[in-house]
Parts: C-alpha cells; sequence; structure tokens
C-alpha cells in the first residue's frame, strides 16, 4: 500500500492546528503509521529541501522550518500521494481551493502550514530521511469498511 510523507510546519503546530489536521486524514480514511513532533536543525532542513536549495527563498524557507516543532507523519493508503496533495492544496494559498487545508488556514507561500511528498519517489526518501526505523506495522479494523 502506499505511503506519504506529511509534516505540519512550525505555524502549523504554533496555531494549533495539529489536532484538525491529523483528523481531515484520519477521517478519509489514510492510516497513520508514523508519528512524532521534533526539532529540526538546519543541516537536516537543508537534506529535506535539497531540491530547492538554488532557489532564492531557500534561506527563509530553512530559517522557517527551524523555527519551532513540527510533526512529522506517514500516511497510508491507496494514492494517498496524490490524493494527500489535494487535501493541502496549491502552494500559494491565495491559489489553494476553499476546502484545501493552506485553503481554508493559511495566506502567504512562505507560511502554509503544511508538506506533502509530491510523488512516490520523493515520500520514499522523505520517509527514509524522517523515519529511519521505517513505519510501525498495523493494519486497521476498519479496513474492508474503507477499501473494497
Ligand atoms: P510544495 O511541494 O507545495 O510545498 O512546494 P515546493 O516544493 O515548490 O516548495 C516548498 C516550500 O517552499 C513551499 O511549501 C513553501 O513553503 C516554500 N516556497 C515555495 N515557493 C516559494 C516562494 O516563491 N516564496 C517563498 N517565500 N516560499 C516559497
Ligand atoms: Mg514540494
Amino acid at each position: 500500500m502506499e505511503q506519504t510523507f506529511i509534516m505540519i510546519k512550525p505555524d502549523g503546530v504554533q496555531r494549533g492546528l495539529v489536532g484538525e489536521i491529523i483528523s481531515i486524514f484520519e477521517k478519509k480514511g489514510f492510516s497513520l503509521k508514523g508519528l512524532k513532533l521534533i526539532n529540526v536543525d538546519s543541516a537536516f532542513a537543508e537534506k529535506h529541501y535539497a531540491d530547492l536549495s538554488a532557489k532564492p527563498f531557500f534561506h527563509g524557507l530553512v530559517e522557517y522550518i527551524i523555527s519551532g516543532p513540527v510533526v512529522a507523519m506517514i500516511w497510508e493508503g491507496k494514492n494517498v500521494v496524490v490524493t494527500g496533495r489535494k487535501i493541502i492544496g496549491a502552494t500559494n494559498p491565495s491559489e489553494s481551493a476553499p476546502g484545501t487545508i493552506r485553503g481554508d488556514y493559511a495566506i502567504e507561500i512562505g507560511r502554509n502550514v503544511i508538506h506533502g511528498s509530491d510523488s512516490v519517489e520523493s515520500a520514499r526518501k522523505e520517509i527514509g530521511l524522517w523515519f529511519p526505523d521505517g513505519a510501525v506495522p498495523w493494519k486497521s479494523s476498519l479496513h474492508p469498511w474503507i477499501y473494497e
């Protein structure tokens, strides 16, 4: 079953959106397979966002991610990578549809509350970086009520 890496950024934690965001993914039917509250340092944040190192906003992005604790999660389910991105909404909150997390809870691109892997391959890399011990193995007893 497909997995994705979701991170509630420091603004999401500070603004008390952790429970709400977890609830959205839970109610959709996805399974939580990893969860931790963690402060990361700049070397770690730079690794996570290595693909963006040439961008002019890279330094500010790293400062943002290390500005407070983040909630790192593994979520599992059919098409969870693409569906997770839809739930999160467009990168710039002014272009994110209402009903998405960024559309409902954010205003600026540099304070957009949440991260989600953009492909199955990125998810694999990001889960490896954030959860070196891997996912927690368990299967929800609701599985047959969510999947046919
Ligand atoms: P995402 O996959 O939707 O999170 O977007 P990207 O991977 O392109 O960028 C990673 C993060 O960098 C975004 O979520 C934003 O927080 C930040 N970011 C992206 N583009 C910009 C920008 O133009 N300005 C600023 N300040 N931050 C940006
Ligand atoms: Mg991205």
